[in-house]
C-alpha cells in the first residue's frame, strides 16, 4: 500500500489537483493499492495555522511515499514576511525532504506542435528530460556576500559541488536514461570552471555502472544554443541548479505551454514531490478553466519514478494523448478558432479514456 500526500495549495492548485486525484482514484478502483491523504501548505497553510509549511503537513509527508501539489503563491500574500510567504513552504519541504534531483520533462504533443515557438517541425514529438541538481550549487554556496570594502560594493557567490552530490545526481540521471532512450548529456563548464570538471570527471565515474547508457559532454553555452537550434537531438540532460534552472525553463518554453509540463524532485530512495511547472495563476483562479493536464502527468511521473508503475504511467500518458487527439483543448492551449473545454470537461475527458484503456 502506497500514501500519497495530496497538497493541493493555493489559486488554480485546487482546481487542478482534483482531477489528478480523481485519475488516481480511478487507478485505485482497478486494483492500485493506494491511500490518499490531504493536506495544507502555502497560502492555504498560512491562512489556516500561520506557517505555510505546518508541522502536521511535514509530518503527513513523512510518513508518505509520494506527494502531489499543485501550486503555492498569490498577489494576497505580497505584504507578508518572507519566511511566512506561501512559496517559502515550497522551498522549505524540498530542503526538509532532501529533495536534490529535479526532473522536468520537455515534452511536446505534436497535435500542440502550433502552440511553440519555433517552427512545428523542430519541435514536433519533442521528448527530452532535464534533470537538475536542486539543493547545491551557487544557490547555496558558502562563503557569499554583498559587501562595501574600501568605499566599493562588491557580492559574491560560490558554485560548489562535492563529489558525493554530483555521483548522486549522476545516479538519479542514469536511471532515468535507462527508462528512456538511453543517452545522457551532461551539460557543464568544464573550460571555465574547476566545479565543472569535477563534475565531468565524476560523470565519467559513474558512467562505468551504466554500460548500456551512451554518456556524451556539452559545454552549457553550446546546450543553450543546441536547445533552440534542434531539441530532438536530447534524450535526458543532467545539470547543475544554476545551468538547470535555466535550461529547464528554456525548455519548457520550447513547448509552448506552460499548462502541459510536469515535474518530479526526489531524494536518492525515489521518494518524490510531484507537481506541475506552473504557478498558481491567480488571474484565471476559480473560473474552472485551468489546464489540468500538467498536474494529470505529473500522476504519470509519480507512477513511474515513485510508485514502479511503468505499465500504470504509460496508459496515463497514452489517456492524455487520446485526450488531445479527441480535439479537447483548455483556453492556453486553444487556437483562436477552437471552442475551448473547462479543467472538469478535460479530466473527465481523460478518465473517460484511461477507464478504456485500463479495461483493454
Ligand atoms: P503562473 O505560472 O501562475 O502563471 C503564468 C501565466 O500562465 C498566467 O497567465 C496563468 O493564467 C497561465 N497559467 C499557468 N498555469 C496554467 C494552467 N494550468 N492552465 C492555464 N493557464 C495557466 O506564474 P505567475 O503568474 O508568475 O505566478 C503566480 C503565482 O504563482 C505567484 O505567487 C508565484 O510566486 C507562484 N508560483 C508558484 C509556483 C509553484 O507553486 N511551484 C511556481 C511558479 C510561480
Amino acid at each position: 500500500m502506497s500514501r500519497i500526500l495530496i497538497l493541493p495549495g493555493d489559486g488554480i492548485g485546487p482546481e487542478i489537483v482534483e482531477q489528478a486525484v480523481n485519475v488516481l482514484q480511478c487507478f485505485q478502483s482497478y486494483g492500485l493499492s493506494i491511500e490518499i491523504e490531504h493536506g495544507l501548505i502555502g497560502g492555504a497553510g498560512y491562512d489556516q495555522t500561520g506557517s505555510p509549511l505546518p508541522e502536521q503537513t511535514l509530518q503527513l509527508a513523512r510518513a508518505s511515499d509520494a506527494i502531489l501539489l499543485g501550486a503555492v503563491g498569490g498577489p494576497q500574500y505580497d505584504s507578508v514576511p518572507r519566511h511566512l510567504r506561501p512559496e517559502q513552504g515550497l522551498l522549505d519541504i524540498r530542503g526538509q525532504l532532501n529533495l536534490f534531483a529535479n526532473l522536468r520533462p520537455a515534452l511536446l504533443y505534436s497535435q500542440l506542435a502550433e502552440a511553440s515557438s519555433l517552427k512545428p517541425e523542430l519541435v514536433a514529438d519533442l521528448d527530452l528530460l532535464i534533470v537538475r541538481e536542486l539543493t547545491g550549487g551557487i544557490y547555496f554556496g558558502q562563503p557569499r556576500a554583498n559587501e562595501k570594502i574600501d568605499g566599493v560594493r562588491r557580492a559574491y557567490n560560490t558554485m560548489v559541488y562535492d563529489e558525493n552530490e554530483i555521483r548522486r545526481i549522476a545516479h538519479v540521471a542514469f536511471k532515468a536514461a535507462q527508462k528512456r532512450d538511453k543517452r545522457l548529456c551532461s551539460i557543464d563548464k568544464a573550460n571555465v570552471l574547476e566545479v565543472s570538471l569535477l563534475w565531468r570527471t565524476v560523470m565519467d565515474e559513474v558512467h562505468s555502472e551504466y554500460a548500456d547508457v551512451e554518456l556524451s559532454h556539452m559545454y552549457v553555452d553550446n546546450a543553450a544554443m543546441q536547445l533552440v537550434r534542434a531539441p530532438k537531438q536530447f534524450d535526458v540532460m543532467v545539470t547543475s541548479n544554476l545551468f538547470g534552472d535555466i535550461l529547464s525553463d528554456a525548455a519548457a518554453m520550447l513547448t509552448g505551454s506552460i499548462g502541459m509540463l510536469p515535474s518530479a524532485s526526489l531524494n536518492e530512495h525515489n521518494f518524490g514531490m510531484y507537481e506541475p511547472i506552473h504557478g498558481s495563476a491567480p488571474d484565471i483562479a476559480g473560473q474552472g478553466i485551468a489546464n489540468p493536464l500538467a498536474t494529470i502527468l505529473s500522476v504519470a511521473m509519480m507512477l513511474r519514478y515513485s510508485l514502479d508503475q511503468q505499465e500504470a504511467a504509460d496508459i496515463l500518458e497514452q489517456a492524455v494523448i487520446a485526450t488531445l487527439r479527441s480535439g479537447f483543448r483548455t483556453q492556453d492551449i486553444a487556437k483562436s478558432d477552437e471552442a475551448a473545454v473547462s479543467t472538469v470537461q478535460i479530466g473527465e475527458a481523460v478518465i473517460e479514456r484511461l477507464q478504456t484503456l485500463l479495461t483493454a
